[in-house]
This record gives structure tokens, sequence and C-alpha cells, in this order.
């Protein structure tokens, strides 16, 4: 049976270890902060290595799931000289195809393989193994480990070469950026029509207006309650690339061009870690400005 390692214990990353522990794949962890390592590694019965690198040593198989562009670049270069030829780098972060075809590079050098493997689904998802996932790479690679994607996610659509994994997440993303203006903006009306809105999220929830945000968030929003599953942070992270990669291809991104900005503002504020649906707060407030 392979051995699956896993680096990245956030929000995302933490479920999607429990899930390959559960189904019997994972054999090491590492994290940058090492408490939360030390904490779910004992509590899976599962190793904790105190550097990337150390990690690499040991595994068949690496999942990957950290913050930005920078941070997977930073572990790429640490497991290059300790990774064990024919291994597979799988990453799950959200980053610019540019950066996954850089790491593929770097990998390839020692011949070991690499997937761009970035999900959607949000904490929720991650929690249930019920993500959907974008995968770009070899084909073969990727039946290779399905057993092991098919531990974290439900929906595993292979699109094409390296890169195409993480270019079909930037327009995940942009539709993200354009249900949370939609849901926010609708609720805010709501909001001032002083309708009931439990009844108005249950009713739309329905209907054709419905979307996983909508039922997710729509009424933590409106009880102005934000917890972290989606950062505002991460969000505006993945909108600048999207961004770039519509100037890149000369398309107009009007709504994600706005909701780059409204970020901006609700990091400006301190919600940067706040779950992106702090948008309403933003909504709300421009309301009686
Ligand atoms: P998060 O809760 O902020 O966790 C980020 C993780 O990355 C932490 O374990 C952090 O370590 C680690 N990390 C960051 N920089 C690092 C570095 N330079 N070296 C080593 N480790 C580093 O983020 P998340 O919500 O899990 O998101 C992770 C990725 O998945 C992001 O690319 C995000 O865009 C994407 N994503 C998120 C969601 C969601 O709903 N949250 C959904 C789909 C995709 P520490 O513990 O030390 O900080």
């Amino acid at each position: 049976m392979l051995t699956v390692g896993m680096i990245g214990l956030g929000a995302m990353g933490e479920h999607m270890a429990r899930n390959l522990a559960k189904a019997g794949f994972l054999s090491a962890l590492y994290n940058r902060t090492t408490q939360k390592a030390e904490k779910l590694g004992q509590e899976l019965n599962v190793n904790v290595a105190h550097t990337p690198e150390a990690l690499a040593a040991n595994v068949d198989i690496i999942c990957l799931c950290v913050s930005r562009d920078e941070d997977v670049m930073e572990i790429i270069h640490a497991i290059k000289d300790t990774i064990r030829p024919n291994s597979v780098v799988i990453d799950m972060s959200t980053v610019s195809n540019h950066t996954a075809k850089k790491a593929a590079a770097i990998l390839a050098c020692g011949d070991v393989d690499f997937l761009d493997a970035p999900v959607s689904g949000g904490v929720e998802g991650a929690k249930s193994g019920k993500l959907a996932m974008m995968v770009g790479g070899d084909s073969a690679i990727l039946e290779k480990v399905s057993p092991i994607l098919a531990s974290m996610a439900a929906h595993i659509v292979h699109i094409g070469p390296t890169g195409s994994g993480q270019a079909t997440k930037a327009v995940n993303q942009i539709m993200a950026a354009g249900i949370n203006q939609a849901v926010t903006e609708a609720l805010t009306f709501a909001k001032a029509q002083q309708l009931p809105m439990d009844q108005i999220i249950d009713v739309i929830s329905g209907g054709a207006a419905s979307s996983w945000f909508l039922q997710n968030r729509g009424l933590s929003m409106t009880e102005n309650h934000y917890p972290a599953g989606f950062k505002v942070a991460l969000h505006q992270k993945d909108l600048d690339i999207c961004l770039q990669m519509g100037r890149d291809s000369e398309v107009s991104l009007p709504i994600t061009s706005q909701t780059r900005d409204d970020y901006a503002q609700l990091i400006a504020q301190g919600l940067g870690e706040c779950d992106i649906s702090a948008l309403y707060s933003l909504k709300t407030n421009l309301k009686t400005n």
C-alpha cells in the first residue's frame, strides 16, 4: 500500500489528514506550527515529521495544502533533495497555474511526479470527504493515486496538463466572488425590507436562486457571525491570481475586481481572517453610511 504524508494542517488540511487516516493511507504529518501536528499525530497515531524534508524522505505520496504560492514553493524547495524518485506530490492548495508548472518542473528533475489538485467544497466538504477536485497533470499518475484522493473528494475530474487544475480553480473562484456579491447584496436588501431572514433563506434555498453559499452561510451572516470557513484574505489572494490571468488573456472581470477591492476594505477593518460571508457586514454598513 502507498504511504502518504500530509503537509499543512489548516482549516482544510486537518480534515483531509483525518480522512486519509480513516482510509488507512496516512503515515506522517507535518505542520509549520508543530503543536498542531503533534496534537493530531497523537490522536491519529501517526508519525510527526519536524521538517518537510524529513517527511518527504519517508513516504510515497505527499499531499500538500498550504496558503499561498510562495508557501508551496518554499515546501517544494525544501523537499526536492530528500524526496524519493517515483514519489508523487499532490498540491491541493489554491495557487496560480504558473506555480503548479514551476513546482512540477523542479520535481521532475528528481523523477518525482506532480499533480495540481485544488479543491472546492469548503471546510464542510473537507470534513465530510466530499470535496470537488480539479486535477492537472498526467492521467496515469492520477489513476495511480485515485484511491488516495477518493478518501478526500467525492468528485474528481482530470482537466488536462499541469496547471489546468489551478486554472479551473480560478474559474471556481471567479464564480464564488459573484455568488458572494449576489447573496450578500440580496440579503442586505431583504433586511431593509424587514423580511424574516430565516424564512427568506429557507424558501430561496429551495428554488432556482439557491446556492451552496446561501445554504451554508446565509443564516450565520445575517446574524453577523462569520466564523473562519474560507478566509477573506485567502479569497483575495485567489482573486489576485484570477485578475492577473484575466489581464494575460485580455478578459475583463469587473465583479472579480469589485470583490477584490471589497475584501481589501474588510482586511483594513481587521476582518481578513473571517469567512468571506463577512462581505455582508460591508454591504449592510454601506447601506447606512
Ligand atoms: P489555513 O487555515 O490558513 O491553513 C494554512 C495552512 O498552511 C496552515 O497549516 C499553515 O501552517 C500552513 N502554511 C502556510 N504557510 C506555510 C509555509 N510557508 N510553510 C509551511 N506551512 C505553511 O488555510 P486553509 O483554509 O486550510 O486553506 C489552505 C489552502 O486551501 C489555501 O490555498 C486555500 O486557498 C485553499 N482552500 C481553502 C478552502 C476553505 O474553505 N478554507 C477551500 C478550498 C481551498 P500554520 O499552522 O503554521 O499557520
